[in-house]
C-alpha cells in the first residue's frame, strides 16, 4: 500500500487532486488546438480510454478563441499549455480552460506573473508551475545538481506565488533523464506541499518512452509522489493513457480492470501457453468494453506448468495451471475443474461471467 506524500487538495475541473483523492491521469492532445474538430475527435477518443485531465497546447490567438469550442464539446477538464506569452495565458483563463500551464524558464516578468495570477484569482482555476530541463532560466543554468537546479528554479518562481497568497498551485519537474527526474521531484518534496504532476519528459518512442515513464512514474509513486501522472510518448496519446493505467495498476495505486499474471514459459511447457494468454487478453477486453467488467479488479493468473502453476493460480481470484495438454482451473483458491488446453479460455471466460 502506497503511503501518499501529504499535500493541498487543488481542483481542475471536477477533477481533485492531491493526496486526498485518487492519482489522476493525464494526456496532451497532439493535434493543432486551432483545428477545433480534430481536437475535440483527439479529447474524446483519449477520454473513452481512460484519461482524467487533457492539456492542449496554446500557442497563438487562434488556439485560445478555440478553447471556448472545445469546452463546449467535451467532457474532461482542459489544462492551457502557455509558453513566453502571459496575454495567452490571460485569454486561455478568460476563455474556459480549467487549469494553465506556465513555464518558470519563459515568462518571467515580475507585471507579466500578476496579471495572469490576477485572471486565475477571478476565475478561481489552479496553475501548474512546470519546469523542464530544457527550458530552465538562464540564471539556473550554471550551478548544482540539475535536479537542485530544477527544484531551485521553482521555487524562486514560486515566490510571486506566496506574495500573492495564490495556493491553487500544481508543481512539475520533468527531465529527460529519469534519475534527475526522480531527484528533482524528491528534493521539492521536502519543500512545499502542492501537488505535482509527475512524468518523464521527451521519453522518446513507445518502446523507450514505456520503460523510461514506468522506471521514474512507478518509482516517485512506490514513494508516495505524484497525485497526477502522464506518461510521454513519441506516438498516439491513447497508448499514453493505456500505459498510465498500468502503472497505476502495477504500484497498487488504482485498479482499472481485471490483471493477467502470466509466467513466461520455457521448457518445460507443454503448451502454446503464449496464444493462449493473446487469446484470453483479447475476449477479456472485447467482455469488458460489451459489459464493464472492467470495474472489477480480478487477478488471474495463467501459467505454463506445475512449478510454479499451481500456487499463482490458487492464490489468484481465478487461475489455471497447464501440463501436458491440459489445465487445472482454480476459481477462489480451489480446483474447479481439469480441461483441454483448447478448451481454457472458453472456462475461463465462462467463470468471469458468472463473477458479474
Ligand atoms: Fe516454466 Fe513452469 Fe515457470 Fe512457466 S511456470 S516459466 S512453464 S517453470
Amino acid at each position: 500500500m502506497i503511503k501518499r506524500r501529504e499535500t493541498r487538495t487543488v481542483s481542475i475541473g471536477n477533477v481533485k487532486i492531491g493526496s486526498g483523492h485518487p492519482i489522476a491521469i493525464q494526456s496532451m492532445s497532439k493535434t493543432d488546438t486551432s483545428d477545433i474538430d480534430s481536437t475535440i475527435k483527439e479529447i474524446n477518443g483519449l477520454e473513452t480510454a481512460g484519461c482524467e485531465v487533457v492539456r492542449i497546447a496554446v500557442k497563438d490567438d487562434k488556439a485560445v478563441k478555440a478553447i471556448s469550442e472545445i469546452k463546449k464539446n467535451t467532457k474532461i477538464p482542459l489544462v492551457a499549455d502557455i509558453h513566453f506569452d502571459h496575454r495567452l495565458a490571460i485569454g486561455a483563463i478568460k476563455n474556459g480552460a480549467d487549469k494553465i500551464r506556465i513555464n518558470p524558464g519563459n515568462i518571467r516578468k515580475p507585471e507579466d506573473i500578476n496579471k495572469i495570477i490576477d485572471a486565475a484569482l477571478d476565475k478561481g482555476i489552479p496553475i501548474r508551475l512546470g519546469v523542464n530541463s530544457g527550458s530552465l532560466m538562464e540564471m539556473y543554468t550554471s550551478s548544482g545538481s540539475s535536479a537542485e537546479v530544477m527544484a531551485d528554479s521553482v521555487e524562486e518562481y514560486l515566490t510571486y506565488f506566496r506574495n500573492r497568497k495564490f495556493n491553487e498551485l500544481v508543481i512539475s519537474l520533468k527531465s529527460s533523464e529519469v534519475a534527475v527526474t526522480r531527484e528533482a521531484y524528491r528534493v521539492m518534496a521536502d519543500r512545499c506541499d502542492y501537488p505535482f504532476h509527475v512524468g518523464v519528459t521527451a521519453a522518446g518512442l513507445p518502446e523507450d518512452g514505456i520503460i523510461k515513464s514506468s522506471i521514474g512514474i512507478g518509482s516517485l509513486l512506490l514513494d508516495g509522489i505524484g497525485d497526477t501522472i502522464r506518461v510521454s510518448l513519441t506516438g498516439d496519446p491513447v497508448k499514453e493513457v493505456n500505459i498510465a493505467k498500468k502503472i497505476l495498476g502495477a504500484v497498487g495505486a488504482r485498479k482499472f480492470g481485471p490483471e493477467i499474471i502470466s509466467c513466461p514459459t520455457c521448457g518445460r511447457c507443454q503448451v502454446d501457453l503464449i496464444s493462449i494468454v493473446k487469446d484470453f487478453e483479447k475476449k477479456l477486453q472485447i467482455t469488458n468494453h460489451e459489459s464493464r467488467i472492467t470495474d472489477k479488479s480480478l487477478l488471474i493468473a495463467i501459467m505454463g506448468c506445475e512449478v510454479n502453476g499451481p500456487g499463482e493460480a490458487k492464490g489468484a481470484d481465478l487461475g489455471v495451471a497447464f501440463g501436458k495438454d491440459k489445465g487445472v482451473i482454480f476459481n477462489n483458491g480451489e480446483i474447479v475443474k481439469t480441461v483441454d488446453e483448447k478448451n481454457a479460455v472458453k472456462e475461463l471466460m465462462g467463470i468471469i461471467k458468472n463473477k458479474e
